[in-house]
């Protein structure tokens, strides 16, 4: 192999994908749902995740893409739902450990894009304040954080209000190039 092919092999870029789904429950006295906390802004909600950390789903997916795209294991496999040290832990946590596997193995992020699918709340008011979080967790400019937000348009579970659904993809570059 040329020197430049193996440089190629060693820098580049990695793609990861994640996904991420949560039941959404009532959360008043006694609901199962805790509050409702996505990209980490809390939204006034009479429904919450069921979820064994905060339930922050567009944290989660966004930290499966990054583990995704260096082939680590997933947010499931790192901080199992069994272990108690991880009840209520806020999922910046979870962001944060993959942000520094990212780094360890030789990467940073080029860009985040990803899609929340709930009907209820309405997440557009609060938009941009969870891309400026996401950037503030990956350590890069907002403009390399993008958020669509969808809605099921009344069908299945989501569509009922029950769920909510992320989809994210990270494009990863080497950090020498
Ligand atoms: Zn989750």
């Amino acid at each position: 192999m040329s020197g430049h092919q193996e440089k190629s092999a060693r820098q580049g870029m990695r793609i990861g994908h994640g996904y991420d789904l949560h039941r959404l429950e009532p959360n008043g006295s006694d609901g199962a749902g805790r509050a409702f906390v996505l990209g980490g802004v809390e939204i006034e909600h009479d429904r919450g995740p069921v979820a064994h950390s905060d339930g922050d789903a567009l944290l989660h997916a966004v930290t499966d893409a990054l583990l995704g795209a260096i082939g680590q294991p997933d947010i499931g496999q790192l901080f199992p739902d069994d272990d108690a040290r991880n009840e209520s832990l806020d999922s910046r946590v979870f962001l944060g450990e993959a942000v520094d596997r990212v780094s360890r193995a030789g990467y940073r992020v080029g860009n985040v894009d990803a899609t929340v699918i709930c009907e209820r709340p309405k997440i557009s008011i609060h938009k941009e304040l969870m891309r400026t979080n996401l950037a503030s967790g990956l350590g890069v400019g907002v403009d390399r954080v993008n958020l669509k937000g969808k809605t099921h348009e009344g069908v299945d579970a989501i569509g009922r209000g029950e769920a909510i659904e992320v989809h994210c993809v990270v494009l990863l570059l080497a950090s020498d190039d």
